[in-house]
C-alpha cells in the first residue's frame, strides 16, 4: 500500500521532474491577507504572484499546503464526521504557473499524473468543465480521450471561480473519481451529486481573464494555471478504500483513540471516533503554527474545535482529559512531513490539558441541562434558544457543539432566539456601562473588553467572495 507520505512525496516530485519549483507549506495564518482566517487553498501563499504585485525566481511551482476550512463561506466543520470526504485540516496538492504554461499542459499533466503514473482506471474518471468553456472540453477529449457524457458541462460558480470581485478570474475543471455505484449519489451536476460516489478529487483553474470594476472581463496577457488537489482523498483512491478515514493516517489516529477510550472504532461510536481525529490534526497544526485558544477570532475557531472534540470525547466515556495523549500518535504520523509539529508537540499537548481539564468542568453540569431540556421534546423539534445562549453563557458551550450534539438525536436549535438573547446580554451589559457614569471614551474600553470576552465569533464574511479559494 502507498502511504500518504509516500502520496505526498510523489506528488512534488513529479511536478518537480516536470520543472516546478517545489515550495514549503505556508504557515495557516495567512502571511499577508488579513481579512483571511485560515488558508484555505494551495494558491493563497501565492496570491500575491499571480496578480503580478510580487515576482519569484520561478515561474510554475508545485506545494502541498497545509488548508483549514472551519469558518466563513468555505466551512466543512458541519461535514466532519458525517461524510466520507471532508476534514477541517487538510492537505491540498497543487500545481502552479503564474504566465507560463495554461490549459492544455495542466490537462496533460494532470492526466498523466493520475492514470501512468498513479495507474487509477481512467473508466473511473469523469472531469466538469465550465459550460462555456468549449477549449477545456476539446483538450479534455483529445488528452484524455473521454467520451462525452464524461465531460460534464456546468453552468454554475462551481465552475467559474474569481479572486474578488476585481482581478484574476476564469473556468476551471473538476476531476472527479467513482468509487462504485454501491455508493449513493449522483454524478457531478445531477441532483444527488453531494453524495460520496463520485468524490472531487483535483480541481484546475484556468485564471484566464482580468475582471475590472464594471464587470467586463479582458483576457488576461499571460494566463496563469492554479491547482488544488485533496492529498487525503486521492490517498483513498490510491489505497483502495472509499473513505478518507480509512486511509493509513486516519486510521493511526482512530486506532490510537480507540485504544485510550477502549471502545471499538465502528458502529455507534463511528462519527466520534473520526471528530476526534479531524480535530486533533487541525487543533494540533493550529497550536503549531501559533493559534490559542481564545473567545473570538482564530483563537475561538481553535477553542469550537478543541470543545467539540472533547464533548466526543465524553461520548466515548473518557473520564479524564484525552486529548492531549493523541498528540504523539498525530506526530508519529506527520511529523516527518511537518517538523513544526514535532517543535511544538510539547505545546500542542499542554494547551490540549488546560483547554480540557478547563472545559470539563462545565461539559457535564451543560450536558445534563441539555438532557433535561430536550427529554419534554418532541422528535424533531427545536431546542429554544435561550437554552442554547444559557450553554454558551454560562457552561461555554460554543454553538456548533450544541447543534452537532442535538443533530444526533434529530433535534435542531432556534438560531433567531439564540441571536436575541446574544444580543439583549450585550444591550443590558453595555447599559449597565454606561449607568456606572464613566466617560463615553470608556466605550472604546468596552469594545475591547466585549471583544475578548463572551461574544461568539461566527466566522469572517468578508473573507472570500467567490474569491480567495479554488
Ligand atoms: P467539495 O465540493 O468536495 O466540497 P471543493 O470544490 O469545495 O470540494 P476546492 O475548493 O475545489 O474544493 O479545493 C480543491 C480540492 O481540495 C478539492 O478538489 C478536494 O480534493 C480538496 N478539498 C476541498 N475541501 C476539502 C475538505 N474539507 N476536506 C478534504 N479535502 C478537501
Ligand atoms: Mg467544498
Ligand atoms: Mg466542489
Ligand atoms: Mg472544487
Amino acid at each position: 500500500m502507498t502511504s500518504t507520505n509516500d502520496i505526498r512525496r510523489s506528488f512534488l516530485d513529479y511536478f518537480a521532474a516536470n520543472g516546478h519549483a517545489k515550495i514549503a507549506s505556508a504557515p495557516l495564518v495567512p502571511q499577508n491577507d488579513p481579512t483571511l482566517m485560515f488558508v484555505n487553498a494551495g494558491m493563497v501563499p501565492f496570491k500575491n504572484v499571480f496578480t503580478g504585485l510580487e515576482s519569484r525566481p520561478y515561474v510554475t511551482a508545485t506545494s502541498s499546503q497545509k488548508c483549514v476550512r472551519a469558518g466563513g463561506k468555505h466551512n466543512d466543520l458541519d461535514n466532519v464526521g458525517y461524510t466520507a470526504r471532508h476534514h477541517t485540516f487538510f492537505e491540498m496538492l497543487g500545481n502552479f504557473s503564474f504566465g507560463d504554461y495554461f490549459k492544455e499542459r495542466a490537462i496533460t499533466l494532470a492526466w498523466g499524473l493520475l492514470t501512468k503514473e498513479w495507474g487509477i482506471d481512467p473508466d473511473r474518471l469523469t472531469v466538469t468543465v465550465y459550460h462555456t468553456d468549449d477549449e477545456a472540453f476539446d483538450l479534455w477529449k483529445r488528452i484524455a480521450g473521454l467520451p462525452d457524457d464524461r465531460i460534464i458541462r456546468i453552468a454554475t460558480n462551481d465552475n467559474f471561480w474569481s479572486m474578488g470581485d476585481t482581478g484574476p478570474c476564469g473556468p476551471c475543471s473538476e476531476i472527479f473519481f467513482d468509487h462504485g455505484d454501491h455508493i449513493p449519489g449522483g454524478p457531478p451536476g445531477s441532483p444527488d451529486e453531494d453524495g460520496d460516489r463520485f468524490v472531487e478529487i483535483w480541481n484546475l483553474v484556468f485564471m484566464q481573464f482580468d475582471q475590472s470594476a464594471d464587470g467586463t472581463r479582458t483576457p488576461l496577457p499571460r494566463p496563469s494555471i492554479d491547482t488544488g488537489m485533496g492529498l487525503e482523498r486521492v490517498a483513498a483512491v490510491l489505497q483502495g478504500v472509499h473513505d478518507n478515514y480509512d486511509t493509513d493516517t486516519f486510521k493511526a489516529l482512530i486506532a490510537a483513540s480507540g485504544a485510550l477510550t477502549g471502545t471499538a472504532t465502528t458502529g455507534d461510536n463511528q462519527a466520534s471516533h473520526r471528530v476526534i481525529a479531524d480535530h486533533l490534526r487541525t487543533s494540533g497544526f493550529l497550536v503549531a503554527d501559533g493559534v490559542l485558544p481564545a473567545n473570538e477570532g482564530r483563537g475561538y475557531v481553535l477553542r469550537r474545535i478543541m470543545r467539540r472534540a472533547m464533548r466526543h470525547a465524553h461520548l466515548l466515556g473518557a473520564k479524564e482529559p484525552l486529548m492531549h495523549r493523541l498528540v504523539p500518535a498525530l506526530v508519529a504520523e506527520m511529523g516527518a512531513a511537518y517538523p513544526e509539529l514535532v517543535r511544538a508537540q510539547a505545546s500542542i499537548e499542554s494547551t490540549l490539558l488546560q483547554e480540557e481539564t478547563q472545559f470539563r468542568r462545565t461539559l457535564v453540569n451543560g450536558l445534563r441541562l441539555l438532557d433535561e431540556a430536550t427529554a419534554s421534546m418532541a422528535p424533531g423539534a427545536t431546542l429554544p434558544g435561550e437554552t442554547a445562549f444559557k450553554l454558551y453563557d454560562t457552561f461555554g458551550f460554543p454553538y456548533d457543539l450544541t447543534e452537532d450534539a442535538l443533530r444526533a438525536q434529530g433535534f435542531g436549535i432556534d438560531r433567531a432566539g439564540f441571536d436575541t438573547a446574544m444580543a439583549e446580554q450585550k444591550r443590558a451589559a453595555r447599559a449597565a456601562w454606561k449607568g456606572s457614569g464613566q466617560r463615553a471614551s470608556d466605550d472604546v474600553w468596552f469594545d475591547i473588553a466585549e471583544g475578548s470576552g463572551g461574544t461568539e465569533f461566527i466566522g469572517y464574511t468578508s473573507e472570500e467572495g467567490e474569491g480567495q479559494v479554488i
